[in-house]
């Protein structure tokens, strides 16, 4: 039998010529990487203690908590990696039941799925602001849906939500709540909701909370909303590639374990329980995400995410300073500017939305990089300002 040990030489070669590709490859990734401030993800973090963990087929198929037949796993830092957010988001070791996930938006399909479960006719009401992908998994599940209006800042509209819960209260609310939109980090309030619910008398009802950025900074900020188990939440989904800074796409689903229970089958083949929605899953992953939990900390995590606040409120300032119109939500690290000129856009991986633009202001992303955006804006809107002058034509 071959040995299976790291570092044997890989038969065959690659090709030369794709060689080269690799290399240029890397060069385009680094590159891009410099430029990287559109969207909420760390740009660079060192995993390579990691790397030797690669060579094998590491895979944690099914639920975490069940035992199985297929032990290339890492089912134990898998449920520490839970335990860990369980804490941080106040649910008891024996309430909360979860797993890693491919990503914010299987967690947000596995939350509304058991939301649909419990409350078959249920309605699902959420903003307008809420993450592109949910209008589409409503329809992949089937589930009844209405779109409620959003405020200014990007936060549902809570008189909208109630007038139209109170139409439909003989079916259970089931609320899909934003704990940092996409485009503006805006929070849905969980308690306002929740009182909203108890003062129409509804007596079923389910709330998922989309936490896929803000479930790693409102922990670690004093006054703060609270998004967590306290406010009453069902089930809640957080990125890994996020804040913690995966490399590739992964996150963290939490739900109460009762509802769990009642979908929980058993399989023979895998040996384990089919509790996830894939079967095989990324225990790599799990291992990323244990490791970054492990070496950053929560006193880690808490120092980095008040510098990220500072450094955002700082871009706003700056971007005032230079006759660019910005805001930031309360306790955000997303800064929401004018919608800059396409050539900016483009060069630092800007995502825009109607008249605005944003930055996501994340550990790597350092002052000087905001003074560096800023000039480049000023010197293209200069350049366009010039440009226009030039072509005008004469009165
Ligand atoms: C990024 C994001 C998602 C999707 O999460 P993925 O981890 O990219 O799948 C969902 N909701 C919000 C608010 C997000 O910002």
């Amino acid at each position: 039998m071959q040995e299976l040990t790291p570092g044997a030489e890989r038969e065959p070669a690659l090709p030369a010529a794709d060689e080269r590709r690799l290399e240029e490859l890397l060069e385009y990734v680094r590159k891009q990487a410099q430029t990287f401030v559109g969207y909420p993800c760390r740009g660079y973090f060192d995993y390579s203690r990691l790397f030797d963990f690669l060579y094998y087929p590491i895979n944690n198929v099914g639920d975490p908590f069940a035992p199985c037949t297929y032990r290339v796993h890492t089912r134990e830092v898998e449920r520490e990696v839970l335990q860990w957010f369980a804490e941080l988001n106040h649910i008891g070791e024996a309430d909360y039941w979860g797993y890693v996930t491919n990503g914010g938006t299987e967690g947000n399909i596995y939350g509304l799925f058991l939301a649909r479960e419990l409350y078959p006719g249920g309605v699902v009401y959420y903003s307008e602001d809420t993450h592109y992908s949910v209008a589409k998994n409503l329809r992949v599940l089937n589930m009844r849906h209405i779109m409620i209006k959003s405020q200014p800042n990007g936060e549902i509209d809570y008189e909208d939500l109630y007038e139209t819960m109170k139409i439909h209260r003989d079916v259970p609310p089931i609320i899909f709540a934003n704990a940092g939109t996409t485009m503006t980090e805006a929070k849905d309030d969980i308690t306002r909701i929740r009182a909203m619910l108890k003062d129409l008398a509804i007596p079923q009802s389910y709330i998922h909370v989309d936490a896929a950025l803000c479930g790693m900074t409102l922990p670690f900020l004093d006054g703060a909303p609270v998004v967590d188990f306290r406010a009453g939440i069902d089930s809640i989904s957080i990125s890994g590639h996020k804040f913690i800074g995966c490399p590739f796409p992964c996150g963290i689903v939490l739900a109460r374990k009762e509802y769990v229970n009642r979908i929980a089958r058993s399989i023979e083949y895998v040996g384990t329980l089919d509790t996830t929605l894939t079967g095989s899953r990324n225990g790599v992953a799990a291992l990323f995400l244990w490791y970054a939990l492990r070496t950053i900390g929560k006193d880690g995590f808490r120092r980095e995410v008040g510098e990220c606040l500072e450094k955002a409120a700082y871009a706003v300032e700056r971007f005032r300073v230079a006759g660019i119109e910005a805001w930031r939500n309360p306790h955000s690290i997303t800064v929401v500017f004018e919608r800059p000129p396409e050539e900016i856009l483009e060069r630092w991986q800007i995502a825009v939305q109607n008249r605005w633009g944003h930055i996501v202001v994340m550990p790597t992303i350092t002052r000087e990089k905001i003074d560096r955006l800023i000039e480049d804006i000023v010197r293209v809107r200069e350049k366009g300002a010039g440009e226009s002058r030039r072509v005008r034509p004469r009165a």
